[in-house]
């Protein structure tokens, strides 16, 4: 037995069982039991640091006990828990509370579109309505980008190895470089731009840009301010929908609630899901602008819109946390320690590696996979769970839970540090 793994025996177990196509579950082979704040234990009893969070779906920790108060209490109430998009007083309250919270305080005014449980399935609607919005068919996307894997996201998304997993052609999206993609001398907001006037690019004018103002799995790339404002400009003049996908950099990740807020940003419709409900239960939305909802009523349906007690933790993350600006700024503090130590880890191995990202969501850039994936095992080994990500994977990822106290944070890093040492020598 390695570290904190358990007896292979065991994990065999579910390669019998399960299908082949699990996947976190071969990067770390151990069977967890229980889990609250960042701390995961084995079923041996073995702690492990998170720093994957549910892969952004954990900004508030495992098993957050304020928030599961408030649930525990719904649940004892006998409340309507599944009522398809039925009216409830669970819905009402979370609208109005995300509304006056998150909303009214940025100047913002969107429509609530709960849509099934997936991050996925809220891209779908997305795209959906862009193009009946618009009566255009295609999308701009943008090369690394991460939308989900159902076909009409997935036409949006890079990755080679999910895309020809499709089975189908994948289409209706154009691919376009992100900021950064062509190195730092080249623009490619203005190539989108030109491309997009020109008409004689080849390229068709589009119903939708969709965009990550982080890319999450596509290697932690950050899109500067005024790129992102360029790309909204952009949509604007040629009469796109401007999607800003904040699935997984939204909820605070960045340190703001939506990850555009820095960018002083006004997205047409903006997806939300893994941490929205603060608790890893599943729940997706899009928020509209009004003008755009052109929706018939039913047109877009789903059994699992908004469940009820995924709504009933949502609204209490947000009165927890986003009340006054103290979380927030602590996330930026946090981010910012974060991101010194791991610059100083990359400064003494020379410079081999990049640290890249924003607020608490930050890549460790090794170039060479073999190198972010040794290290990867080894703190495994050590009792820290921490991903990978990026084209070829040579990116480790951190996404510890936001609440996450600045011990564990520095014993997490230390974890990590020693085993790029050790994979190294
Ligand atoms: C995770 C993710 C999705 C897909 O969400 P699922 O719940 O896995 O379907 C889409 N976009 C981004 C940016 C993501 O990180």
């Amino acid at each position: 037995m390695d570290g904190v793994s358990s007896e292979p025996r065991k994990m065999q177990a579910f390669g019998a069982l399960e299908s082949n196509v699990r996947s976190y579950s071969r990067s770390f082979p151990a069977i967890f039991s229980r889990a609250r704040g960042s701390i995961m234990l084995t079923e041996g009893g073995q702690k492990v640091i998170d720093f994957l969070s549910g892969a952004g779906a954990l900004n508030y920790g495992h098993n957050n006990h304020q928030i599961k108060a408030v649930i525990t209490e719904y649940l004892d109430s006998d409340a309507v828990v599944h009522g398809l998009d039925l009216a409830t007083p669970a819905k009402l309250k979370f609208m109005e509370t995300f509304s006056s919270i998150i909303l009214r305080n940025r100047n913002l005014q969107y429509r609530f579109q709960f849509t099934g449980p997936t991050g996925a399935n809220a891209v779908e609607a997305a795209l959906k309505l862009s193009r009946k919005v618009t009566g255009r068919q295609n999308v701009i996307s943008f090369m690394r980008g991460y939308h989900g894997m159902s076909l009409g996201a997935m036409a949006a998304t890079g990755n080679r190895f999910y895309r020809a997993g499709s089975g189908v052609p994948l289409s209706g999206a154009t691919f376009m470089p992100y900021d950064g993609y062509l190195g730092p001398a080249v623009d490619t907001a203005d190539y989108l731009r030109k491309v997009l006037i020109d008409e004689s690019s080849g390229i068709d004018c589009p119903a939708a840009i969709l965009v990550e103002t982080v890319q999450g799995e596509g290697g932690i790339n950050a899109a500067s301010k005024e790129w992102l404002q360029s790309i909204q400009a952009i949509a604007r003049e040629v009469g796109a929908v401007f999607v800003v996908d904040d699935i997984q950099m939204g909820c605070g990740r960045t340190g703001d609630f939506f990850s555009f807020e820095f960018a002083a940003l006004s997205p047409d419709i903006v997806v939300l899901s893994k941490s929205l409900s603060g608790y890893g239960l599943p729940l997706s939305m899009l928020l509209i602008r009004e003008e755009l909802d052109v929706w018939q009523p039913g047109e877009h349906t789903g059994t699992f819109r908004g469940n009820n007690l995924a709504l009933v933790s949502a609204t209490a993350a947000i009165n927890i946390y986003w009340r006054c600006r103290i979380f927030s700024e602590e996330v930026h503090r946090m981010g910012e320690l974060m991101r010194s130590r791991l610059e100083a880890i990359a400064a003494e191995h020379g410079n081999n590696f990049a640290v890249r990202g924003r607020g608490m969501a930050l890549g460790f850039d090794c170039q060479k996979p073999e190198i972010a994936e040794a290290t990867t095992r080894k703190a495994f080994d050590k009792g820290l769970i921490v991903e990978r990500c990026g084209p070829v994977d040579q990116v480790v990822k951190f996404l510890p839970a936001l609440t996450i106290d600045l011990e564990t944070l520095n014993h997490g890093l230390d974890l990590f540090e020693e085993s790029l040492a050790e994979t190294l020598k």
